[in-house]
């Protein structure tokens, strides 16, 4: 079965991906005894994506795949988007940066939001892209335990429950990444 690194050292995303993933092996940057942090410094999700897959590609030669994803909320004029890791400062504090934006949407009647995910993959030193994304809203208060990230305030649209009280297959299946990812898998059919 081919094998693919995921240049991530997020355990949330990983459990997903391996979740998700049935036609290929994905290997986990701590199965590498890769810990340190990859840079993620570009102004788009796609430039991150890249910059992450890249960072690995050169440093194991090894065909990978990275993800980048942002949050954008239609009244913060598409904040904290390519931000949103570190909406609250450098920390990457999910709870922080979830309250920063319960506090900057008070009042605010639009909760419209969505969540987008960029996958770059390098084969054989060849970029491809695949995206995804899901509309929902951000909800008045923090609401379930699963998930990570954003997904306590966060409901997509045509359900009553965030993303974090919903299965991880569920999630999978109407969730940015699990759409992304849904094209990554086709392609390698
Ligand atoms: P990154 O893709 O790791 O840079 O993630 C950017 C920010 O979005 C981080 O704060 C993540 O915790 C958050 N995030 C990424 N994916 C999800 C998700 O599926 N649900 C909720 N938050 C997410």
């Amino acid at each position: 079965m081919k094998k693919l690194v995921f240049a991530t050292n997020n355990l949330n995303k990983l459990k997903e991906i391996k979740f998700a993933v049935d036609n290929f092996e994905v290997i986990a940057l701590k199965d590498l005894d890769i810990h340190e942090e990859i840079p993620e410094t570009g102004i788009t999700l796609k430039a991150n994506a890249l910059q992450k897959a890249k960072y690995i590609f050169e440093k194991t030669g090894l065909d990978c795949f990275a993800d980048d994803t942002g949050l954008e909320i239609e009244a913060l004029d598409g904040k904290p988007g390519v931000y949103s890791a570190r909406y609250a400062g450098p920390e990457c504090d999910s709870e922080a940066n979830m309250q920063k934006v319960l506090r900057e949407l008070e009042g605010s009647e639009n909760r419209k939001a969505q969540f987008k995910t960029v996958v770059a993959l390098i084969i054989d030193g060849k970029e491809f892209f695949f995206d995804g994304k899901v509309e929902g809203q951000i909800l008045k208060f923090k609401t379930g335990t699963d998930g990570f990230g954003y997904d306590p305030i966060f409901c997509p649209f045509g359900y009553d429950r965030s993303f974090a009280e919903i299965s991880l297959e569920l999630k999978n299946k109407i969730s940015h990444r699990g759409l992304a990812i849904r094209q990554l898998i086709n392609f390698l059919k």
